[in-house]
């Protein structure tokens, strides 16, 4: 058979086309112009990406998307294949030349250097659980620490309290250290480089501050949220920012909320945040609260009944910091009283904890007031009977979300969203799923929507 007949390059640019038109720009940016075509074969199109793990994130995310898209032009099932270019990094052929000659090529150290003195020892890949919740930011984490100043140059990870920002990013920190010879890492918190900004102005030594992180080989900070409000600083960032992206040096930051949420940061600085790969972290599952604890148990050397983890993955559930104050605080108790860790014990010792206002208090009210909020909609029309699309949509909405961080149960749920019956609900949940499947920008909007319920929920 004639291989060079098929030819399905024109479906191609036509899908990418619509797509460009339905995401953000950044997501674009982020996800499809590394993307090249290859070739066709029958029934496939190959295209290439620069990695395994870039590949793997583009599946997830617009597989079932892109597939769709072509099926539709062309009126075929076509297959997406995806091939690893060669040694390639996140930017176009051209550009990776013209800055190569500058950049950072540490070579992989064979004698192990000391510890690093701004990184925490214990912050490390191995001792970082990956679940649902956090994968798509550790495997992130991981490319980068591989590959520094190549791949995902700048990457922010973010986050709510807890969750294991700082635990990352240091996990970056203490990677390269360990693995490159020569390379210089620093790490430093938003807030102390406000401080030391500060200081140095004052002691007018800047030209030593700037000398400090613009020779640095990884840059990691620490909770940019910090910055807003200090125009100095970030100015100082910006320049900062843009010496060591000119020279292709790593970049990573952290942050508790998406850089679209900060408040008074200057349009440019969050243009460079924005630039490369954002990834957030979410509050873990009971599966993966599981298998923090009993690794953090493992490595304390104590033991503890399988119905005591149990009761803590589910009375603690807000964030990895809880859950391991809860552990904390248990194993303390323990050593002091010289008694094994019961139940019992555990209930008395962590009645405080668990009845931590924080804790489980969402409720299917704050929910709909504010997904009736974000739709515009009043919370009686969330609960009422109507069934136009523009009320559908939002209630199906709230009811999944109902479901995905309450533990309401759909009789429960249909009860409370207008005498509904059961099955509604599921079905709600079911179409919502399918949905996110079809539509990359509408799970962005359901986070933001978790976290404001979160917020809401958190207020005394
Ligand atoms: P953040 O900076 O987001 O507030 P941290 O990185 O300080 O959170 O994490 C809080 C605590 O939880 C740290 O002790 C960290 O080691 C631990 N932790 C967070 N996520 C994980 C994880 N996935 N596996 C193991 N420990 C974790
Ligand atoms: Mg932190």
């Amino acid at each position: 058979m004639d291989t060079g007949s098929w030819d399905y390059s024109i479906f191609w640019k036509e899908a990418i086309k619509q797509i460009r038109e339905e995401i953000s720009d950044q997501e674009y940016m982020m996800w499809f112009n590394n993307i090249a075509y290859e070739n066709s074969r029958e029934k496939e199109l190959v295209i290439s990406v620069p990695s395994s793990f870039y590949r793997d994130q583009v599946k997830q995310r617009y597989l079932s998307l892109i597939e769709s898209k072509i099926l539709e032009l062309s009126g075929n099932r076509i297959i997406l294949d995806f091939l690893i270019r060669k040694n390639s990094a996140s930017e176009p052929e051209e550009e990776k030349k013209s800055r190569a000659a500058a950049s950072f090529r540490p070579e992989p150290t064979r004698k192990s250097r000391g510890n690093h003195a701004q990184l925490r020892g214990e912050y490390t890949f191995e001792n970082f659980v990956i679940g649902v919740n956090n994968s798509f930011a550790a495997n992130a984490a991981i490319a980068i620490s591989k590959n520094p100043g190549i791949a995902y140059n700048p990457c922010l990870i973010y986050g709510g309290v807890g969750l294991g920002k700082t635990h990352l990013i240091q996990s970056i920190g203490n990677f390269v250290h360990r693995e490159f010879e020569g390379s210089k890492v620093v790490y430093v918190t938003a807030e102390n480089f406000t401080n030391e900004f500060i200081l140095a102005i004052r002691d007018k030594s800047t030209h030593k501050f700037k000398n400090k992180y613009r020779n640095a080989d990884v840059l990691l900070i620490d909770d940019i949220h910090f910055l807003q409000n200090k125009t100095e600083t970030q100015e100082e960032l910006f320049h900062t920012f843009n010496a060591l992206y000119e020279t292709n040096k790593q970049m990573v930051f952290t942050c508790d909320r998406p850089v679209s949420e900060l408040k008074t940061l200057s349009d440019r600085l969050r243009s460079r945040f924005e630039r490369g790969l954002n990834v957030d972290l979410q509050p873990p599952s009971y599966e993966t609260r599981f298998a923090i604890l009993k690794k953090k148990i493992e490595s304390s050397g104590i033991s503890i009944p399988g119905e005591v983890v149990n009761l803590i993955c589910n009375n603690v559930t807000t964030n990895v910091r809880d859950l391991e104050a809860a552990l904390t605080k248990l194993v303390a108790y323990a050593e002091l009283v010289n008694k094994n860790i019961t139940i019992e014990i555990a209930q008395s010792q962590l009645k405080d904890i668990f009845s931590n206002p924080r804790q489980n208090n969402v409720t299917i009210d704050i929910i709909k007031r504010v997904v009736a909020d974000y739709f515009g909609l009043s919370h009686n029309e969330l609960s009422g009977k109507k069934r136009t699309k523009a009320i559908a949509f939002p209630r199906q909405m709230a009811m999944y979300i109902t479901r995905e961080i309450t533990e309401y149960s759909t009789t429960e749920v249909g009860l409370d969203f207008g005498g509904r019956d059961h099955t509604t609900v599921m079905h709600a949940c079911q179409r919502i799923e399918n949905k996110m499947k079809m539509d990359p920008t509408l799970e962005p909007i359901l986070q933001h929507l978790i976290r404001a319920i979160k917020e809401h929920s958190t207020k005394p």
